[in-house]
């Protein structure tokens, strides 16, 4: 395996802040992420390090955000927002107002756009932000948990610098926030997978949004019906994205890792485990290009520490097969169930799940197969 130079990047900073108790998102995450990879001492040595982050600045933030949303933004972030903020989506029930969200979500995006800088300048080939991945934030809205959308930003970043960038993106939400932003673009491929926008938010993200003007071809969505279980789920990665990426030839992956698509999400049906992750970490690691990732979302907070824990192993280049502490693992996340190291075990797939999902599936890919390939000289 290649040496990789691999910052974490992560500051207590962040534990200052968190979304109302009775909403979904939590921002400890990040933190147990830390705390378990610390504790197996996958933190240090070999080229890892951590990284503080610094926050982001405005005049960065406005290259995707608008001045109107980021002063409501801010402004509501000290306890005054009105109708005129709450029609940006500042406010409502997905995007509420909570003490330090303008600071919070300036933080978060800093860390990202930390972890692209160290990878413009050399000194990471991956950087990972567990507290990153706010992929559905429009240039005017906070949307589906997040206020600044960090991921565009990097991307937009990462652009200006001549980067061609390949942003892919595995929460079980649409990333629509990015898309949109490159959606006539070629020099960022947008790719999602996710499951069916017929049954979850946001709505969109279907196989014939494929972009438009010199973007037509550089926005690839891969819809999967619910219950769509690991092996139905590579078969679309390795038949759709894989030969894309391949042929795209980016200077830079964007990997946006929302651990919601992971069997037992309580926002989302899909039945993966989280060896899907890992899996396809290690594809893209074949390529040899630099790698920014970010966490996203991820409602079972157990499964998703332990996820993110096994992707950055994953992104280190660090097997965790069957060679992980388990007792130790176990006990750290206190977590009575799982016994097996930091991978999943075979998560059991019904015959009626094979029946539906599989054919579905391979319909999909046909279908995207049948617009995208010749675009791409495939
Ligand atoms: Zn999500």
């Amino acid at each position: 395996m290649t040496f990789r130079k691999a910052s974490f990047i992560y500051s207590q900073e962040l534990e200052k802040y968190n979304y109302p108790p009775d909403h979904p998102f939590n921002v400890d995450r990040a933190r147990k992420v830390r705390q378990v990879l610390a504790s197996m001492g996958l933190l240090s040595g070999d080229g890892r390090a951590e990284v503080a982050p610094t926050p982001a600045k405005r005049i960065v933030l406005k290259k995707f955000h608008s001045a109107r949303y980021l002063h409501a933004l801010q402004t509501a972030s000290k306890g005054r927002w009105d109708a005129e903020a709450l029609e940006m989506g500042v406010g409502t029930g997905d995007c509420p107002v909570f003490k330090g969200v303008y600071e919070y979500s300036v933080l978060a995006c800093g860390a990202t756009l930390t972890g692209a800088k160290l990878i413009l300048t050399g000194s990471a080939d991956v950087a990972f932000n567990p507290s990153g991945g706010f992929h559905h934030a429009g240039p005017e809205k906070a949307s589906g948990f997040c206020y600044i959308n960090d991921v565009a930003l990097a991307c937009i970043i990462l652009a200006e610098r001549k980067k061609r960038v390949l942003y892919l993106d595995l929460d079980v939400h649409y990333g629509d926030g990015v898309a949109e932003a490159f959606y006539d673009r070629s020099d960022v491929m947008t790719m999602s997978l996710h499951e069916t926008p017929k049954v979850l938010f946001p709505g969109t993200g279907f196989e014939d949004q494929i972009g438009t003007g010199q973007g037509r071809g550089y926005c690839v969505n891969i819809p999967l019906p619910v219950g769509t279980y690991d092996q139905a789920y590579m078969k679309a990665f390795e038949e759709i994205a894989l030969p894309l990426i391949g042929a795209y030839n980016g200077d830079v992956f964007v990997l946006q890792l929302g651990a919601d698509a992971l069997a037992g999400d309580p926002l989302a049906h899909l039945h993966l485990s989280n060896n899907v992750y890992a899996d396809i970490i290690n594809h893209l690691l074949r390529f040899n290009k630099p790698i920014l990732a970010t966490g996203g979302g991820g409602y079972n907070v157990d499964n998703t520490v332990r996820a993110w824990a096994l992707d950055w192993a994953a992104l280190c280049g660090v097997q965790t097969g069957q060679d992980a502490n388990p007792t130790v693992a176990g006990v750290m996340l206190e977590n009575t169930e799982w016994q097996g190291g930091l991978r999943d075990r075979f998560l059991a797939v019904s015959t009626q799940q094979q029946k539906t999902v599989m054919p579905a599936v391979e319909g999909t890919i046909q279908s995207l197969k049948a617009k995208l390939f010749p675009i791409h000289g495939l």
